[in-house]
């Protein structure tokens, strides 16, 4: 409806006929046009009426039209009449007579109008554009056959040229130049470039014939894709093998010419496969949903802010250098738990959007904030010198957000040392400095310390790769970095997002922790059913996912659903056994000193700790080290100058060059101007590469150097020695070539150091509870994302908060836990909370009970005897006290009056536990609620042990209530809600209903 049939930006005004001042008018020209009368159009420009009569006018028309503002203004634009319909539906400030509105641009406009105008309009408007588009396309009669499959006139030429390519590799290759994996790799990655080549010059082809009703089709978005204008028109390229390999025999024909038979049997593979997995894996993926909201059933926002201060430093998720999600989506719609202080000055930074406002904790961030901050960077040095003057209070505000430390030690006056340098600056140092009669101290602050670095930083010598992209700095790096003379560093700030996972909530969450209702873009109501959301949310794409093989044929592509949905079961069922053999990795952060390889196989990597101690991990033969050492990167800064050859020597010498941009002998691999052979080749071509290097090096060490230090000279032959195979011309090496190097990696706790999939319950064990979560946050969202699937962090937070909900009993402690309980996490913090809190009452009630009764005799065992210490109605005398603290006995129970009271006289012990990783399964029957999980599965099983343990079922989740018929605790439905509604039949159903 709102293509045009010309580019519109090109035409000059003056060129075009039709000109309207009104809506009307346009479409009263349309109807008389499409009915072929020849009426004047009706004309406001002065325009002889039979000009434009002669022409027929089309919904794609370029016309001038001349619109109302809301202010009464008039503005002239070129558009087409369909254009000037479609906008009629929008509102004034979103009318865009001078584009055409795709599926992408129709949803940027939706999002924008939701933005602004809330849910009510944007219906309306979907609605409007809903029957406007189905009027349209009826009318249309839009049509499809065989002959609308156009070819490109260049899709011969490109696979000709392929098969050239083809045929150097396969030269090069017999030479010995290559090795067969290499000639395998250049082979794929040849029939890669050249079907994405013909996809270019097909849509190229396409894009010429705008009233094509594929191109219509496939360029609107309505339906179809690129990938499937591949298979129609371009050539289908490469399938994967029975074995999952790749056949490097591809496929050259597209479904519109044919294939054959050849084809058509290389093709089957994926095709079978295809078809097995959406039989197979629909069931699998279908499975997940349920799993998923058993275990977040019950998550509800039940209160409007828990009061942490806590929250996790959001950060970018990347594996390696590759990106999975940036920042600024993992941020959006979150809410901060701490201010966002600018890098250097130390204030709450500014939002730019709106005057006056600044972000501050509790402040949610909306997508331009996202989008802002997530840019946000700034040149901070790193250290600073200076002296603090205690006399004048102007250090108190730097305090707060930057890290200083003590330069020198400070000294009393007695001569007695105070406080060692490097001692961290705070409030109590300065006053205790103040107390001391001191005036003034030197400090060093760095300004970059709690700031995430936006570049890399390297040592001074190369070897070492200190601060990588997005690494929060500390006051150790901060050192270090000083140390190795790095003075500036782009930094962003720290972003404290509150987060599901650090929510303080008894039951449920709370609305600031959960941040943003994705569906309206405002804070989460309370009573908002967030756990099945989360599990719909990851659940519903598992399915799709596996349809999508179907879609594209088995084509061999890196994105695979096989691999990723098996991945997201693997990490969400927290399983023991993985496909892939496990991983080795970083338990310490440091750098990579040495990587040996054994002569068993195994391959040894030793890491240097901050505190320069090495720890040494051991790789299995069967997996790869995948971090790297410092290793020198040689240079052959001129390496493209001219080489001549001498003919008489040995072939080998041939792949050397002659020119830039020359190729190599003619071959397939271009050489850029300005750039070294090394950056010009793949990495695949490497070893081809170091191949030919060391030839340079055997004719180098084969040669001498002339008078003028250089290698050989274009004027004078150098002087053969020994076998020289080749003469040398103005080549030179970088000087020293182990100057350069490529840095060693920086590792982490938890950066896995081999090949393989690290065990998130490995994780668990030798780090902590939080690397786990990231881990598993990151893994789950990268089988996701790899899929071109996007949902919210938040979803995954949920579920992965259930898998590491609980906490196994270590020591009881004095409590009535018994050891290998599983309790929930915030139960356990709760109840060791309640045992501090009453610990610091014990010293008030030894003094309390002094001169008061005992109400029941106090009894301690000792070696199998028991023995009375205080028998019942006894005077609480300081001696006895003194026996009973002695003895270890923590509660008395004291009369007063008539009543009896308890009073703790010994501090008790606390719960000493471990956090758990538990499988969604697990967890869902290991939830408080046994009604639920006797619902889900082992129903005999749970129901028999809760019915021993005698548990009792709060009712506190979702499909508990369910079964016994109540109203489910979210929603309206929620204490909080009815409370406030006075109903007469509503109260009665609350009152009846069983108290828990
Ligand atoms: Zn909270």
């Amino acid at each position: 409806l709102t293509m045009c049939e010309k580019d519109i930006d090109k035409i000059d005004a003056k060129d075009i006929p039709f000109r309207f001042t009104n809506f009307v008018e346009v479409l009263i020209a349309l109807e008389h046009s499409s009915h072929r009368k020849e009426l004047s159009i009706v004309n406001t420009e002065n325009e002889p009426a039979t000009e434009c009569a002669k022409q027929d006018l089309t919904l794609h028309t370029p016309i001038l039209y001349r619109y109302r503002l809301s202010e009464g203004a008039t503005k002239i634009v070129k558009t087409t009449p369909g254009r000037a319909i479609f906008n009629e539906l929008l509102p004034e400030e979103y009318k865009q007579y001078d584009k055409a509105f795709k599926k992408k641009e129709i949803k940027n406009l939706v999002y924008e109008i939701f933005k602004k105008f809330g849910i009510d309009r944007t219906a309306d408007l979907l609605d409007d554009i809903k029957d406007l588009g189905f009027h349209y396309a009826t009318v249309s009669g839009l049509t499809i056959s065989v002959k609308d499959v156009l070819f490109s006139d260049q899709r011969k030429e490109i696979i000709e040229k392929s098969e050239k390519r083809i045929n150097e590799v396969e030269e090069y290759y017999r030479y010995g130049f290559l090795t067969p994996l290499e000639r395998y790799r250049e082979i794929i990655k040849i029939w890669d470039e050249s079907t994405s080549d013909v996809l270019k010059a097909t849509v190229k082809n396409m894009a010429d014939h705008p009233y094509n009703p594929l191109q219509m089709m496939v360029s609107s978005g309505a339906s179809g894709n690129v990938s499937q204008l591949k298979q129609l028109a371009g050539m289908r390229g490469l399938m994967a093998g029975p074995a999952g390999n790749i056949i490097e025999f591809p496929i050259c024909a597209n479904f519109r010419e044919g294939l054959s038979v050849m084809e058509f049997f290389i093709s089957t593979h994926g095709g079978r496969k295809a078809a097995v997995d959406t039989l197979l894996r629909t069931s699998n993926a279908g499975y997940l949903t349920p799993k998923l909201v058993d275990v977040a059933q019950s998550v509800v926002v039940t209160e409007y802010d828990c009061g942490t201060r806590k929250g996790f430093d959001a950060t970018t998720l990347r594996d390696e250098e590759v990106e999975i999600e940036g920042l600024e989506k993992n941020i959006f719609g979150r809410v901060i738990a701490e201010p966002i202080y600018e890098p250097e000055l130390g204030t709450p930074l500014p939002c730019p959007f709106i005057p006056g406002k600044v972000y501050e904790r509790d402040t949610m961030l909306t997508g331009d904030d996202a989008k802002y901050l997530a840019k946000y960077e700034k040149c901070v040095p790193v250290k600073k010198e200076y002296e603090f003057n205690l006399t004048k209070n102007i250090w108190k505000d730097r305090l707060t957000y930057s890290y200083i430390e003590l330069k020198e030690p400070v000294m009393a006056s007695t001569g007695m040392l105070l406080f060692q340098a490097e001692t961290p600056v705070n409030s109590h140092l300065l006053q205790e400095c103040k107390n001391n009669g001191i005036q003034r101290i030197a400090v060093i602050e760095y300004p970059i310390v709690g700031n995430y670095s936006k570049q890399k930083a390297f040592s001074k010598d190369g070897k070492r790769t200190i601060a990588v992209e997005d690494e929060k700095i500390d006051p150790e790096t901060a050192r270090l970095l000083v140390a190795e003379g790095v003075t500036e560093l782009r930094v962003r700030p720290t972003i404290i997002i509150r987060n599901v996972f650090t929510c303080e909530s008894e039951d449920g969450v709370c609305a600031k922790c959960y941040g943003m209702d994705l569906s309206n873009h405002q804070i989460v109501n309370i009573g908002e059913a967030v756990g099945i959301v989360a599990a719909q949310s990851i659940g519903e794409p598992g399915t799709q996912l596996t349809m999508r093989t179907l879609h594209t044929g088995g084509i061999a592509s890196t994105a695979d659903i096989t691999q990723g949905l098996p991945r997201a079961e693997e990490l969400f069922e927290a399983r023991i056994k993985l496909k892939k053999t496990p991983a080795v990795f970083s338990t310490v952060r440091g750098f990579v000193k040495d990587i040996k390889q054994e002569e068993n196989g195994k391959t040894k990597v030793y890491v240097e700790d901050y505190e320069e101690c090495i720890h040494e991990y051991e790789i299995p033969s069967t997996l790869k080290a995948k971090v790297n050492k410092a290793i020198p990167v040689r240079e052959f800064s001129t390496a493209c100058e001219e080489i001549q050859e001498n003919e008489k020597g040995n072939c080998s010498v041939n792949p050397f060059l002659n020119e830039p941009n020359e190729r190599l002998q003619g071959s397939a691999f271009p050489l850029e101007e300005g750039k070294t052979t090394y950056d010009s080749y793949s990495d695949r071509f490497r070893g081809l590469l170091n191949r030919i290097h060391t030839i340079i090096d055997r004719i180098i060490a084969d040669t001498t150097r002339n008078e003028n230090d250089e290698w050989g000279a274009k004027s004078a032959t150098p002087e053969p020695a020994g076998n020289v195979i080749g003469s040398i011309c103005e080549r030179e090496r970088s000087s020293a070539p182990e100057a350069k190097f490529k840095a060693a990696a920086k590792l982490f706790p938890g950066t896995p150091i081999s090949t393989g999939a690290v065990r998130p319950r490995e994780l668990m064990q030798e780090l902590d509870v939080d690397t786990t979560f990231k881990y598993l946050l990151r893994e789950i969202k990268r089988v996701y994302s790899e899929q071109g699937v996007d949902i919210h962090n938040k979803h995954f937070e949920i579920i992965i908060r259930q898998m590491l909900g609980k906490v196994e009993v270590v020591e009881a402690g004095d409590t009535d836990y018994l050891v290998g309980d599983l309790v929930s996490f915030q139960q356990v913090k709760k109840t060791n909370e309640a045992i501090l809190k009453s610990n610091e009452k014990v010293n008030e009630n030894r003094k309390r009970v002094l001169d008061k009764t005992v109400q029941k005799r106090i009894l301690i065992s000792r070696e199998g005897e028991i023995k009375e210490l205080a028998p019942e109605g006894s005077v609480v005398t300081e001696e006895l006290l003194k026996e009973l603290v002695k003895e270890g006995i923590k509660v008395v129970e004291i009369a007063e009056g008539d009543e009896t009271k308890e009073y703790q006289i010994n501090t008790k012990e606390p719960v000493k536990y471990r956090r758990k990783l538990l499988r969604i399964t697990k967890a869902s029957l290991e939830q408080i609620g046994w009604l639920n999980a006797a619902s889900f599965q082992q129903t005999t099983q749970v129901l028999t042990e809760n019915a021993l343990k005698g548990s009792v079922d709060e009712l506190k989740g979702l499909k508990e209530n369910v079964i016994i018929g109540q109203l489910v605790p979210a929603g309206t439905g929620m204490d909080l809600y009815s409370s406030i509604d006075y109903d007469e039949t509503y109260d009665n159903e609350q009152n009846s209903a069983p108290e828990p």
